[in-house]
């Protein structure tokens, strides 16, 4: 838990509810016990072969013989309004502060350090309908550090502890926006889905799952699924429920189960030591609607890493039997969006000559031109543009770097015949739920249109007219 320098060491609740810090870290704690009992659930369901696992928690004795998952609470150097400002590196912060405290976070040998940050000094501003001091996001698997992060401005809506969990779960009250933030739903059932739910999913990315279903779509809403059969409705009818009949609701999915199970958090004692380590592990959905996994996959051996190079497999049967998959997508939809869709092998039978960018730190806006001089453009001209042609060229892999929005873009040809990076520059991931996406090479495949979202109008009060998200549609060559 982090806490600013002047923190008043209490989270946004309605007048009259408790707010203290005390109550915030049983919040935590059964927080973080909810995470492990859905995780163990699921794994069993989606590998038969491990039993029941989860990622374990560094736990302390808080009762005579009772432990607990632990929860340090962190002071960091910012003060509240540093932390609640707009352009807060609230992502770099809770690495930052683990860092600071070695004698606390001891990282284990040649393994990853685990962990997440919850900022208590969170608030909604109803003026404004915004959070202030909040970001939803978590590392992806990386060998040194991984971890996720999310605000307090959900955890009025939390339990306290198991038994409050009926209540909290099935609590029909609306939410009261003149004191409290309604993220992800309008009664608070539904928040304190989300406020667990959600946080998980960034958990999940810090362990290196990608977007693809489930809890690492939007299944979190529905997180209350994954424990009662039952829910109130908010016609204040109890409703049954089938659960988890398909992976829409709650879940985490076969493909998170097998990234997560090789984890050093998940291993039993006499489990054999596997040292194999994905990393860029990345799903991809098919036109058929089943995945294709890719993963650059890296050995451990005493301690040297070992490349393998790349696998690709579709998840069911190891063979890639779609003729067209498309890729995750980079980068989210906002409300006030229009999404745009170009198929670069026809438009009215003619072929794509060339593609333009208009970008700086971001992507603002692509242009294609077509051999009959036809000319299609989303978007908007904003910095420099930049462009290429496709005579006698097949774009064979379209590189993504995203978070909030696409930062950068690259085409390539072949492995190494590659346009500039199209946008910003900056490796870090400090501002990317997603890392720099390298989409496979396969000779196979070549790129066959994309799937975007721009604003629906320019907004000169608002600087970032910026592509958001982007899905890249790849076929059989
Ligand atoms: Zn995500």
């Amino acid at each position: 838990m982090v806490v600013a320098k002047d923190s008043q060491l209490v989270y946004d609740t309605e007048p009259g509810e408790v707010n203290n810090l005390e109550s915030a870290k049983w919040k935590s704690r059964t927080m973080a016990w909810l995470w492990q009992a859905f995780t163990d659930d699921q794994i069993y369901k989606r590998n038969s072969n491990s039993g029941h696992r989860c990622f374990r928690l560094d736990e302390t004795e808080l009762i005579n013989g009772e432990y607990y998952p632990k929860i340090h609470v962190l002071q960091t150097d910012m003060t509240t309004a540093q932390i609640q400002a707009e352009k807060s590196d609230l992502f770099g912060m809770c690495k930052n502060v683990v860092l600071n405290n070695p004698t606390k976070f001891i990282k284990p040998q040649n393994l990853p350090l685990q962990f997440t940050c919850l900022f208590l000094d969170s608030h909604y501003i109803p003026n404004e309908d915004r959070v202030a001091g909040h970001a939803a996001l978590g590392s992806g698997w990386n060998s040194d550090y991984n971890w996720g992060i999310f605000g307090s401005h959900l955890l009025y809506s939390h339990p306290q502890n198991l038994t409050e969990m009926k209540n909290k779960f099935n609590d029909i009250r609306p939410v009261n926006k003149k004191y409290t933030s309604n993220d992800g739903g309008d009664y608070r059932a539904r928040v304190c889905n989300v406020g667990i739910g959600a946080f998980l999913h960034e958990l999940g990315h810090s362990f290196g799952l990608y977007h693809n279903y489930g809890v690492m779509h939007r299944g979190f809403d529905n997180f209350n699924r994954a424990f009662y059969s039952v829910e109130l409705s908010t016609n204040n009818v109890w409703t049954s429920l089938r659960t988890n009949v398909d992976d829409q609701y709650a879940s985490w999915s076969k493909v998170d189960a097998e990234i997560m199970l090789p984890h050093h958090l998940f291993r039993l004692k006499n489990d054999p030591i596997i040292d194999m380590v994905d990393k860029n592990i990345q799903l991809f959905t098919t036109s058929s609607n089943s995945f294709i996994l890719y993963a650059n996959v890296v050995i451990l051996k005493n301690g040297r890493m070992v490349e393998l190079g790349k696998i690709f497999s579709e998840v069911n049967n190891g063979l890639i039997t779609a003729d067209v998959f498309k890729t995750q997508r980079f980068g989210p939809v906002y409300e006030n969006q229009v999404e745009f869709n170009v198929d670069f092998t026809v438009n009215n039978n003619a072929r794509l000559l060339t593609i333009g960018v208009y970008y700086d730190n971001y992507v603002h806006g692509l242009e294609f031109t077509y051999t009959d001089n036809t000319v299609r453009f989303f978007g908007y001209k904003i910095g420099n543009k930049g462009s290429f042609s496709l005579v006698n060229k097949e774009l064979r892999v379209l590189r993504v770097q995203s978070g909030a929005w696409i930062d950068a873009l690259q085409f390539c040809f072949s492995a190494t015949d590659c346009t500039q990076q199209f946008g910003g520059t900056i490796s870090g991931q400090w501002s990317a739920e997603f890392n720099l996406d390298i989409i496979g090479s396969s000779q196979f495949y070549k790129v066959s249109g994309l799937n975007g979202a721009f604003i629906e109008k320019y907004n000169p009060d608002w600087t970032v007219n910026t592509m958001s998200s982007i899905t890249v549609l790849y076929k059989k060559v």
